[in-house]
């Protein structure tokens, strides 16, 4: 809970409306959720792996995991923040000439960065297994949980150019989605909550696995931190 809602606070608050904030930070109420926004930091920051470089190996090498969190994610962060700064100088000025073009950039750096965020505690060098209300809800939502890996895994593999791979919750029929994004933004609905991203990018898999992305999202399974995902379902769902 400590480090989801440290999570929350330096990276989603802002973006996120007050009330999946109180839900998924589990804070006791709306009004909690409010003073935790209003005390969020005003930039966005880059947050640190929870595992070493070459935690990953032999599934994803030392190279990708620098290149891909310390260039491509930082900068996801450097766009998001300097997209919020050309928002409040529109707002100064009243000039809102650039404004779809700045609420491109928003959703684009912001979803970028989120989801490198979600992406990074998904994965562990350590054997995990998924919680036993996660597993009940993905034998009902696919299945059964060869079912689910056989659709997240084909979506994955199937995304057209660069995008993502997501398990999300869709709290209205409170059932399990999967889905692909392109880019980082396109192809979600609203108010999902991811809780299993596989960026499929070829920043991320292309130095060791070149041109053989199914190889990439086949050995993906191999570093699931599948606590996350049951952590994260249970914030969601409950
Ligand atoms: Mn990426």
């Amino acid at each position: 809970m400590e480090l989801n809602r440290r999570e929350l606070l330096s990276t989603a608050a802002p973006l996120a409306a007050a009330g999946w904030i109180a839900t998924a930070a589990g804070c006791a109420s709306a009004q909690e959720a409010g003073k935790a926004m209003a005390a969020a930091p005003a930039e966005y920051t880059l947050p640190p792996l929870p595992y070493a470089y070459d935690a990953l190996e032999p599934n994803i090498d030392k190279q990708t995991m620098t290149l891909h969190h310390d260039k491509h994610h930082a900068g996801y962060v450097r766009g998001l923040n300097a997209t919020l700064k050309k928002l409040d100088a529109a707002r100064s000025s009243g000039d809102f000439g650039n404004i779809k073009h700045l609420s491109r950039d928003l959703a684009f750096h912001g979803s970028g960065h989120l989801l490198h965020t979600v992406f990074w505690s998904n994965m562990t060098p350590k054997q995990t297994a998924p919680s036993a209300d996660l597993k009940k809800a993905l034998d009902r939502d696919f299945g059964s949980m060869d079912g689910f890996k056989a659709q997240f895994g084909a979506a994955s593999k199937k995304v057209e150019g660069s995008g993502w791979g997501i398990l999300s919750f869709e709290p209205l029929g409170r059932r399990l989605f999967v889905m692909q994004a392109e880019k980082h933004q396109n192809l979600t609905a609203w108010s999902v909550a991811p809780l299993l991203v596989l960026d499929v990018w070829e920043h991320a898999y292309y130095l060791k696995y070149q041109n053989k992305r199914a190889a990439y999202v086949d050995n993906f399974w191999n570093i699931v931190n599948w606590e996350d995902v049951s952590r994260r379902y249970a914030e969601a769902a409950g």
